[in-house]
């Protein structure tokens, strides 16, 4: 029998495969929280000759964050792979933390979606101001079957045609985001992870405790006992759908920042007043 760690690897290699994600010749950043995905995607990538580095964003929530950033440094240096550190502070002034508890209380959002939201933004421009070809992120298959439901549910049908395991938009503007784990689910990465003694915090993160998300994951979750392939089902249609969809009309630079967005204004400008730096 094929050990476990070596399956895990080929499924994860083919899904990179399968959906042309990435080749050998193209630099790529891997945004690394310091959890279980991220790293898993970065010691895959790294132990497979792409030519990765690592990009770790300080999120400024205590403890927390001071022990990810610790974790994911000492697996960069330990491997050799170059890590680059960002932070809402490089490009908006103040934490994402403190950011994220100034819009809240301003716009009826959950913290998981300006938190997401500002991730994005910098994220996006980091990797493009380091010249790379592609992001890639940890996103699992347990994720995007409930960003896929979450989608229904918030009544966003074009958000559904959005998702996918590599996220294109045309002039250079948004860095092409590659989702490595798109297929796999978060059970299996725990315990690769864990077999390889990754150094991670398993805890999830202290701000998502009663977010939607997390409901709508647990509701799914619990459906699993009726129908085990729930979480495959719901991305096979989220796949079938954006294989239908038709091809996009041009970038739009938000008015405020330059950066991609869907309208005039981009989300991460209408959620915050000061003005961020124009690219
Ligand atoms: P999350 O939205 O927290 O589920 O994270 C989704 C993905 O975004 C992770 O798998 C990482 O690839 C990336 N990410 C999240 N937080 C950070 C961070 N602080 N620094 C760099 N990348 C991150
Ligand atoms: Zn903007």
């Amino acid at each position: 029998m094929v050990p476990f760690k070596k399956s895990f690897e080929s499924s994860v290699i083919n899904t990179i495969k399968r959906y042309s994600l990435a080749s050998k010749n193209e630099r790529i950043i891997v945004a690394c929280s310091g959890g279980k995905d991220s790293t898993t995607v970065l010691n895959i990538l790294h132990a497979n000759h792409y030519n990765v580095q690592a990009l770790h964003m300080d999120l400024g929530m205590g403890k927390w964050s001071k022990q990810n950033k610790k974790n994911i440094a000492s697996f960069c240096k330990e491997r050799g792979i170059v890590l680059h550190l960002t932070s809402a502070r490089e490009y908006m002034g103040s934490s994402v933390c403190y950011i994220k508890g100034k819009v809240q209380a301003k716009k009826k959002l959950t913290p998981c979606a300006i938190c997401g939201v500002l991730k994005k933004w910098i994220l996006n421009r980091k990797s493009r101001e380091l010249k790379a070809d592609k992001v890639a992120t940890g996103h699992n298959l347990d994720d995007e079957s409930r960003t896929f439901m979450m989608n229904i549910f918030n009544g966003n049908p074009e958000l559904c045609f959005d998702s996918g395991p590599m996220k294109e938009m045309g002039e250079g503007l948004l860095v092409p985001r590659i989702k490595p784990l798109y297929l796999t689910s978060v059970k299996d990465i725990e315990r690769y992870s864990m077999e390889n003694n990754f150094p991670v915090v398993y805890e999830r993160c202290p701000c998502s405790a009663d977010s939607f998300g997390r409901g709508i994951y647990n509701e799914i979750t619990a459906l699993e006992r009726y129908l085990p392939d729930i979480k495959e089902n719901i991305v096979k249609t989220s796949l079938e759908m954006q294989s239908k969809k038709k091809k996009q009309a041009g970038v739009i630079r938000c008015r405020l920042c330059g950066e991609p967005s869907r309208k005039g204004i981009c989300r991460t400008c209408s959620m915050i007043s000061s003005n961020l730096p124009k690219n």
